[in-house]
């Protein structure tokens, strides 16, 4: 669009507004995602233990308008999550790869997989969380923010 009529506005558009491909192990659930993430964070807390089948998860967070061109409909998971708010946990129907969720909590938000974007440069994250159920072999950054639960809830943000 205003790219095929001014290509160097587009390239400058471009190089700040970055995009992002999080895709299933079989590739048909994939997403695109826009611009920087607004917050990437670690948990190790039990249920996205169970969930990624790893050690810990690794969330990155953008906001929801950021977020799009789903290529497949998902199958779906809901949860409670630690606060008692549902999470909503998409997933490709043919390979079981969980690449997004969407936290009712943060209804303005998208949590996708870091893994997904299956990119060893990706940033790293900011947090960690849920600590206390962390594997005792796993060393975090040093200068990592570190919570034994959850951050302290930040009313005027989110
Ligand atoms: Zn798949
Ligand atoms: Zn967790």
């Amino acid at each position: 669009m205003i790219g095929r009529e001014n290509p160097g506005f587009a390239q400058t558009v471009e190089a700040c507004m970055r995009t992002r491909t999080a895709r299933c192990h079989c590739g048909q659930l994939e997403i695109r995602c826009t611009g920087e993430p607004r917050k990437i964070s670690l948990c190790h807390c039990t249920d996205c233990q169970r969930r990624t089948g790893s050690a810990f998860s690794v969330a990155v967070f953008f906001s929801r308008d950021r977020v799009g061109s789903a290529r497949a409909v998902t199958r779906t998971f809901v949860r409670e999550s630690a606060r008692g708010f549902p999470v909503t946990f998409h997933f490709c129907g043919a390979c079981g790869s969980n690449v997004f969720w969407e936290p009712q909590r943060l209804p303005d938000l998208v949590g996708v997989a870091i893994g997904a974007f299956a990119d060893p440069d990706f940033p790293r994250p900011q947090q960690s969380v849920w600590t206390k159920d962390k594997h005792r072999w796993l060393e975090l950054p040093h200068d990592m923010a570190v919570y034994e639960l959850t951050p302290p809830p930040r009313r005027a943000q989110e």
